[in-house]
């Protein structure tokens, strides 16, 4: 598995571009004796069915990475630059192969196990809906998947029930003002203060706004104006991301996003235009589903916060009951981060939870 997760991570593919990955999925999975099929262009399926009917279990890993350029210095870092695992699908890749590497070989007796190599998850809308779309969660009584984690020590499985991961929601605002020479700024409409103020001003919706004891994180992640030092530009665009549990406050945060938007532009004579995109739902575990997961972790349970993280395994979370757990996988630098490394004996944790919770349900 080591060497599998070595080999993606040398060879990383950002989202809905996963055409080599997903490739060595298919080829391992078929010389592993699982059935193969191609849901998308860049996602794989796998299917051990039993002879006899019974259970249907998916079991999920996310196989895209990052546009990041590494610099945590391992030997198996990526030939090219622009593209990274630092968020370690690389390894949920290669445990969901050991895992069937481990079921196939010891055979599915009854019912029916189904590994979803999913592409696309670090990028809304995400690629979860298109393999619901296609069916592969069609007949299935119970879903797993799970993250390998760095804040969470090597060692330590966490599986908790009800709210867990965030709504994830994305937008981007564009601030049109009127271009000029940066020693007249009267004669301009400057959307670069104009905009800088927005960022400080958005903060408010967390601060002022929502009630303290509801989650919600709004950041900007991206703004973009202008080329030259002393050019006033006429467009300035952030880009960012609004996070949440409750739905009342993910309705809530896009009006005021667009009300302090307007507020801000109009006190400085700019415009404002606002393209708010519901992303994933949040990642809501089932209780039952838990309890099973947890049944099979019980040396390594640990308790750990819901995150404002978010990841669209909770589109199959709305077809079937099912966890997402977390694996401890120690590190110190956080995930997305460009000297992101995980503890590789992590991953011989999380195929044995794959393995064990498939196992349960099929009884
Ligand atoms: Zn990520
Ligand atoms: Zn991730």
């Amino acid at each position: 598995m080591i060497a599998w997760r070595r080999h993606l991570h040398r060879h990383p593919e950002v989202s809905f571009h996963e055409h080599e990955t997903s490739a060595f999925v298919a080829q391992t999975l078929g010389e592993l004796g699982v059935e193969v099929s191609r849901p998308t262009e860049t996602s794989v399926l796998g299917r051990l069915a039993g002879t006899e009917p019974g259970p249907v279990v998916a079991l999920r890993a996310d196989i895209d990475a990052l546009p990041i350029t590494e610099e945590s210095g391992v030997e198996f870092a990526p030939e090219r630059p622009g593209a990274m695992h630092a968020c370690g699908h690389d390894g949920h890749t290669a445990m969901l192969l050991g895992a069937a590497a481990t079921l196939a070989a010891e055979g599915v007796p009854r019912g029916e196990v189904r590994f979803i190599f999913q592409h696309g998850e670090e990028l809304a809308p995400g690629g979860a809906r298109e393999l619901i779309a296609a069916g592969v969660m069609e007949g299935v009584d119970f879903v797993y998947g799970c993250h390998l984690w760095t804040p969470l020590e090597y060692g330590k499985v966490a599986a908790v029930p009800g709210d867990w991961m965030a709504a994830a929601d994305f937008f981007e605002l564009r601030v049109t003002g009127r271009g000029g020479h940066a020693g007249l700024p009267h004669t301009a409409v400057d959307t670069v203060a104009c905009a800088a103020e927005l960022v400080g001003a958005l903060q408010h919706i967390v601060s002022r706004r929502l009630d303290p004891l509801a989650a919600a994180v709004v950041t900007v992640g991206s703004f973009h104006a202008g080329d030259a030092p002393n050019v006033i530009p006429g467009e300035a665009v952030l880009r960012g991301t609004a996070r949440s549990f409750d739905p009342d406050v993910r309705a809530l945060i896009p009006k005021l996003i667009e009300e302090i938007g307007h507020g801000v532009c109009a006190a400085h004579r700019a415009d404002f235009e606002l393209d708010f995109v519901y992303g994933y739902a949040p990642v809501v575990n089932d209780a039952a589903a838990v309890e099973l997961v947890r049944s099979v972790a019980a040396e390594e349970l640990a308790d750990l916060a819901p995150i404002m993280g978010g990841d669209d395994f909770s589109a199959y979370l709305a077809e079937a009951p099912g966890c997402y757990a977390f694996i401890g996988a120690g590190g110190a630098f956080p995930h997305h981060h460009p000297r992101f490394v995980i503890d590789e004996r992590a991953l011989a944790i999380g195929t044995r939870m794959h393995v064990d919770v498939a196992r349960k349900v099929l009884g």
